[in-house]
């Protein structure tokens, strides 16, 4: 880190007194740590391709800053001066996305690199056709095109607004943003409340970089947001699906999930969820505890590079919810019940964020297979872990318990199970009938095993 301090003296210290206050500090090549080792061929390619055609083209955003903080990009985005038409001319392999937010994906196999044309402050535009806001303030349209200046400006946060030039190799901080990753802190450009008000999704933004960099929200850039969640509300649920996805399946779930209760945010996420957590009449606070572990897990799982699925995480949030709506459905056997209830939980669930049905039809089966893997007798044990899902859904029994719950160690013989030799296996089904019931507390009706 220490290059970084280097620069941060260099900017307090080398600035002339004269310097434009709005003018960008320029590091050049020799004062910080980014070289082209550090970049995609494929960004670079963009980037030079775009500086051959004579236009200007910089990586922005997440590229720099993350180098910058050692940690390796997710992707990389480009800004640039040229329009997204005259973008599109030059890469064949490339096409314009958006409405709301017009730009181009270059398509290089199954990395996109994301090049956005300059956008000025919409203030400047009186055609609604490229600029549209909304009488709370909202941005529903947000084509006007700039100077690198103005796009600084209307970025996020300051860690997101350097910009780093391959021509000459020098990176340009236009709102303190080296200073700010020297601090670790997120902090936004211009006057927080009204940037919230012109895209509230900017608050799960601070939120998520807060959790992925473990840095500190800058108190001016925090403080708006206990009251702001409400904003929210009108965000298409697909916008925010892709949201939750980044905020509770990058890695950082579980910190993401602390700041967003603090935060006051969760509840316009998982209004079912966050109910039944504020509600739990467990003892020891088990509705939270799974939601928790259930984050957790997918945290280690991300770490070990192995992959997460965003249904089991969305069947875990939503399990509790699950069981409150089962509570209340009479005079139906389980498993009806159990899709009466899984439909009711999504259908609320979906308006605040969508659920793909790739992954609500995977929910559905988890959900499912938590009555159907107490039930063990006969040939039904064999069938059952051959079933796609059993591995998940065995998981989410695990999680259950570790979380308090009592199922009789269901998990432990599953385990066993699953691993024992012919032989043992019908030893195990046959155990299973002479058990004597043991005095166990009553269940819930929807609960109760067939076998
Ligand atoms: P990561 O890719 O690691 O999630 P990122 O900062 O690159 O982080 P992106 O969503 O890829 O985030 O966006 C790229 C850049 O675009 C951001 O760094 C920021 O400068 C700008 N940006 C993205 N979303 C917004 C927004 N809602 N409001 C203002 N600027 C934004
Ligand atoms: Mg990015």
């Amino acid at each position: 880190m220490g290059f970084i301090s280097k620069l941060v003296n260099m900017v307090k210290g080398d600035q002339p007194a004269a310097a434009a206050p709005t003018g960008p500090n320029v590091i050049t090549r020799d004062h910080h740590d980014i070289s082209r080792r550090d970049i995609s061929d494929n960004a670079l390619k963009v980037l030079y391709r775009l500086k051959d055609a004579g236009y200007q083209g910089f990586l922005v955003g997440g590229g720099v800053r993350d180098i910058l903080l050692g940690k390796q990009p997710k992707d990389f985005d480009i800004a640039t001066d040229a329009h997204p038409e005259q973008v599109h001319k030059l890469f064949r392999n490339s096409i314009l996305i958006g409405r709301r937010f017009r730009l181009v994906h270059v398509r290089f196999g199954r990395e996109i690199i994301e090049v956005a044309t300059f956008r000025a402050s919409h203030h400047t535009s009186e055609n609604s056709n490229q600029a549209k806001q909304a009488e709370n303030g909202m941005l529903l349209r947000d084509n006007v095109y700039g100077t690198v200046d103005d796009d600084a400006m209307r970025r996020d946060f300051t860690i997101n607004a350097m910009y780093y030039n391959i021509n000459g190799f020098t990176i340009h901080d236009f709102a303190g943003g080296i200073e700010d990753i020297e601090k670790r802190s997120i902090r936004m450009i211009g006057e927080p409340q009204a940037r919230y008000r012109e895209d509230p999704v900017r608050m799960l933004r601070a939120i998520r970089f807060a959790a992925k960099l473990d840095f500190e929200i800058d108190p001016d850039t925090a403080e708006p947001i206990h009251t702001l969640g409400h904003l929210l509300e009108p965000i298409p649920a697909a916008r925010m699906f892709e949201e939750i996805l980044k905020l509770l399946l990058s890695g950082n779930g579980e910190q993401t999930y602390y700041l967003l209760r603090d935060y006051d945010l969760f509840k316009f996420l998982f209004p079912a969820t966050d109910a039944a957590i504020e509600n739990d009449e467990t003892e020891d606070f088990q509705v939270e505890d799974f939601v928790v572990l259930a984050l957790r897990n997918s945290d280690e799982r991300i770490a070990q590079g192995k992959s997460v699925t965003p249904a089991y995480l969305l069947a875990a949030l939503l399990w509790h919810p699950l069981q409150q709506r089962l509570a209340q459905i009479r005079n139906m056997p389980p498993i009806p019940a159990m899709h009466q209830a899984a439909q009711d939980v999504i259908l609320q669930q979906v308006k605040r964020t969508s659920i793909p049905r790739r992954f609500s039809t995977p929910m559905k089966e988890i959900w499912d297979m938590q009555l159907r893997l107490p039930r063990r007798h006969g040939n039904r044990a064999a069938e059952l872990v051959d079933n796609k899902r059993f591995r998940a859904a065995y998981d989410f029994i695990l999680l259950r318990e570790a979380s308090g719950e009592d199922l009789e160690n269901l998990g432990e013989w599953w385990t066993e199970y699953q691993f024992a030799s012919g032989e043992r296996r019908e030893q195990m089904t046959k155990e299973l009938g002479k058990a004597a019931p043991k005095k166990r507390a009553p269940k819930k009706p929807n609960e109760s095993a067939d076998g």
